[in-house]
């Protein structure tokens, strides 16, 4: 049974201000049956650690480093995040990808090192909107699944989450049954790579708009085992309520 894990991104967003919504978010959700996470800029992830009740939420990284230290001016380590309280680490999102051209091969080494350091990464795969009409889509994902997961993953220290390019931040969800094609392919093949217990125990999440109004829908489909949000994680006011939707389909 994978337990579900709802996740949030909030990209370059967030004062020590907006700590107060991690707080809300725990003291509504103290005891879910699902997983938590919240991934804040860098410079919170120390803060939102200290004031976390043990177990009640996990806070991660958006990015890290391949090396453990060195002469890499403002890139942050595994280790460096780990120590400042991070139990995760989101990899290759596609604006990582594209805004900073990261590879398949960039992003397997960082997976390397965070396993290395004890952090869970949530590996991001997707396709863009002129791979999807091409009809290329599956093929994107299997060549970004195959190249970035490393050999070294288990049901424990990884979680892909497919985010079609197109649907990151624009308001368009694929249809439920886009979503479910490809998480069914993702699942057969990390089931052919690692075998059908870790293939089948990996989680994966759905990441692009997902939203209070459409969560309990994709949640209905095979394969999503919770979400990967970026605006609607920002407030604790939107993110609760997909929250509430992913324990309703917990339960
Ligand atoms: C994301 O950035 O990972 C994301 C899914 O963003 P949004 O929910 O805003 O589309």
């Amino acid at each position: 049974m994978r337990r579900k894990l709802a996740a949030g991104n909030w990209k370059m967003n967030g004062l020590s201000a907006e700590l107060d919504q991690i707080d809300a978010l725990t003291a509504k959700h103290a005891d879910s049956a699902i997983d938590l996470l919240i991934c804040p800029p860098a410079t919170l992830i120390a803060a939102a650690a200290a004031r976390m009740s043990p177990h009640a939420m996990m806070i991660g990284g958006q990015d890290c480093h391949s090396e453990p230290s060195g002469a890499f001016t403002g890139d942050i380590s595994a280790a460096m995040l780990a120590d400042a309280g991070a139990g995760a680490v989101i990899l290759g999102h596609s604006e990582r990808r594209e805004q900073h051209e990261e590879s398949d091969e960039m992003i397997r080494a960082k997976a390397l090192a965070a396993h290395q350091s004890g952090l869970i990464t949530v590996i991001c795969v997707g396709e863009s909107l002129a791979q999807r009409d091409a009809a290329n889509t599956l093929d994107i994902i299997g060549a970004q699944l195959a190249a970035s997961v490393p050999n070294n993953a288990t049901a424990e220290n990884l979680v892909i989450a497919y985010e079609p390019i197109w649907a990151i931040g624009t308001g368009k969800v694929p249809t439920l049954d886009q979503i479910g094609e490809v998480h069914d392919f993702i699942r057969a093949r990390l089931e052919h790579r690692f075998g059908a217990d870790t293939g089948h125990s990996i989680r994966l999440l759905y990441g692009g708009s997902v939203k209070p109004g459409n969560a309990a829908d994709i949640f209905t489909v095979t394969n999503v085992d919770g979400a990967l949000v970026g605006g609607a994680s920002l407030k604790a006011a939107d993110f609760s309520p997909i929250i509430e939707a992913l324990e309703t389909a917990a339960s």
